[in-house]
């Protein structure tokens, strides 16, 4: 059985189709803005990462916490259906194989949860962040907030992801 209400469910389906979320834009405009050309929603790539920047070696995911299962973070709860469950643990096992697969093809990959673009002083310094690890990082894979540092009540943290 569903649990979802007629809305929670069309917003989750309006998740899965749209191919331009809020946050992959906000994303996009502030990395065109700093001087980044990168491709978008690149069909050749695993996953179809959201942007991809072939100058840099690198492609960035932006992740909404419920779709694709941020754990830790407060804006995700593994719903008690069965259905839903298994979506969800599907969408992150592919998520998981499209990174790997990628960082095997000499990709960097950087994952942005929505959960982190929520306050205005907090995005800017996230688009801070992000510009620096494009340019220099060295890492293969790198995500917003830190994996380690997601389970906590950070401040600041959008309620509308
Ligand atoms: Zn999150």
């Amino acid at each position: 059985m569903d649990v979802f209400t007629p809305e929670e469910r069309s917003y989750v389906m309006s998740k899965i189709h749209g191919k331009d979320t809020r946050g992959e834009v906000l994303v996009r405009k502030s990395l065109f803005s700093l001087g980044f050309r990168f491709r978008k929603n690149d069909k050749r790539y695993p996953g179809r990462p959201d942007i991809v920047l072939p100058k840099y070696h690198a492609v960035i995911f932006v992740n909404g916490c419920f779709w694709h299962g941020h754990e830790g973070c407060r804006h995700f709860v593994m719903p008690q259906s069965e259905f839903w469950k298994e979506k969800i643990e599907k969408n992150k096992e592919r998520d998981e194989r499209n990174i790997a697969s990628l960082i095997a093809s000499g990709w960097r990959v950087i994952v942005i949860w929505e959960c982190t673009l929520g306050r205005k002083e907090d995005f800017i310094s996230l688009i801070q962040a992000l510009a620096d690890e494009i340019r220099k990082g060295k890492n293969s894979y790198v995500s917003f907030p830190d994996d380690e540092v997601r389970s906590g009540n950070e401040p600041g943290i959008s309620p509308d992801c």
